[in-house]
């Protein structure tokens, strides 16, 4: 697990990383990070900041989520101030904030604790904001499983930390990313924590959906729930912000279910495009038990491919940044300490390197799955007549040739491989197996 802010000071990170915040890795994250230039919110509710420029803006197609969020900073100013209780919804110490992947629920968390920092509820531009932005707020924790989980030793030092007073005097804000990935004795601390709040400490959870984390957890926390943006609002974020062409846009969004990360990488990343491309003329190349088997090796290596173009960015500024840290070219005493510590930390460093790419390596094949039972939901809906928008624009001619070649029930049987393999390669069985096998039911019949 890796804590940046306050948690990254020298000695007080487990990690003993000093030089973990501001990492370039810490902006370059494919998922939630990219801005969304979006001010879908034009009642702006009890913010004082300009509904066009501050912290708020950037999240997409949100608006109701982010009257709530305006709201609650302003409750949690009033408390500061003295006046509390005279707001509806008051304030809350726990958070859990939910929303399918890519719908931005970790640069809402972002905004709102930006907005509880800053002495203007989120401004945008004062240095609170700034920090926040750049992830090195001293009052704001940014925790995320660099593994495959949180742990129970990590989660209690994080819990004693957060319940110490905040530097900047206005609050203590947890931030986690992936809060279902906690273990189970992980999640019990962080319970203890939430049940009987600091009183100047705020938690905030994200997750795919309030079911992922226990009950017990979930009840104690307000939920916030956002949605799927539609793709053309997604498409309209990439033509706005990166200057896609409107036309390319549309098609990558629509590509990527509403997942605007993913939207912006298909948009702008070719090789992403192109393995896309390669994955999406698998039900077509499945013709045999031998194409199906090439098929299943090539998904495999392409997710593998993928996932190593996307650690591989983040592992070497890592590296330097942390012997940059331990003082290359130092001078005296300390040197010799320093040389020692250095080689433990950057032992830890590869060892939570390793498992981040075991991680991503994971969730680049899902997407890959996902992007296949996506091109079956697409025959499906031509096989039934549904008026949908298709998610696989430029590919109709493969769509209809596949629909009436087989049957509504083939295709859903499909689907359904196609979603047990995702259950499998999640639960850690050899991923070409689960493919092998996958790929097996796509032949023809
Ligand atoms: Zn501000």
């Amino acid at each position: 697990m890796r804590a940046s802010g306050a948690g990254a000071r020298p000695g007080q990170a487990e990690t003993g990383l000093p030089a973990e915040r501001g990492l370039p890795a810490e902006r370059g994250l494919p998922a939630d990070t990219p801005g969304q230039a979006d001010a879908a919110d034009p009642a702006g509710g009890a913010g004082q900041a300009k509904a066009s420029d501050d912290v708020f803006t950037e999240l997409t197609g949100q608006g109701s989520v982010v009257a709530e969020l305006r709201q609650a900073a302003a409750a949690a100013a009033d408390v500061l101030s003295g006046r509390a209780g005279q707001r509806a919804g008051g304030m809350a110490h726990a958070w859990l904030l939910t929303g399918p992947p890519g719908s931005g629920r970790s640069v809402a968390a972002r905004a709102f604790a930006a907005a509880l920092l800053c002495p203007a509820q989120g401004c945008g531009s004062c240095p609170s904001c700034r920090q926040v932005r750049a992830g090195s707020h001293p009052d704001l924790m940014l925790v995320r499983p660099d593994g495959l989980s949180y742990g129970v030793k990590q989660t209690r030092d994080l819990v004693l930390h957060a319940a110490t007073a905040p530097a900047a005097g206005r609050w203590h804000v947890v931030l986690f990313e992936d809060a279902d990935r906690a273990t189970e004795a992980a999640a019990n601390a962080l319970l203890k924590a939430i049940e009987e709040p600091a009183p100047r400490t705020v938690w905030l959870l994200c997750a795919p959906s309030a079911e992922d984390l226990p009950a017990t957890i979930r009840s104690r926390c307000r939920l916030i729930v956002l949605r799927t943006p539609s793709s053309a609002e997604v498409a309209d974020v990439l033509v706005r912000r990166d200057g896609v062409d409107p036309q390319r846009a549309l098609a990558a969004a629509r590509a990527a279910q509403g997942h605007i990360g993913r939207a912006h990488r298909l948009a702008t990343d070719a090789d992403a495009a192109r393995r896309r491309e390669e994955v999406l003329r698998i039900p077509l190349a499945v013709t045999g038990l031998g194409p199906a088997l090439t098929a299943a090796a090539s998904l495999v290596s392409a997710a593998e491919e993928e996932a190593r173009a996307v650690t591989e960015e983040r592992d070497q500024p890592e590296r330097d940044a942390l012997r940059q840290a331990f003082g290359e070219g130092s001078t005296g005493k300390g040197v010799a300490k320093a040389v020692r510590g250095a080689a433990g930390a950057l032992r830890e460093l590869e060892d939570r390197q390793k498992s981040r790419a075991t991680r991503a390596k994971r969730d680049t094949l899902e997407v890959a799955l996902l992007d296949l039972a996506w091109f079956y939901r697409d025959v499906l809906a031509v096989q039934l007549g549904a008026q949908v928008e298709l998610g696989n624009v430029g590919r109709e001619a493969d769509l209809r040739k596949l629909a009436e070649a087989t049957t509504p029930e083939s295709t859903v049987r499909r689907i359904e491989a196609i979603m047990t393999c995702r259950e499998r390669v999640a639960l850690n069985v050899a991923p070409l197996l689960a493919v092998e096998e996958m790929t097996l039911t796509l032949l023809p019949g």
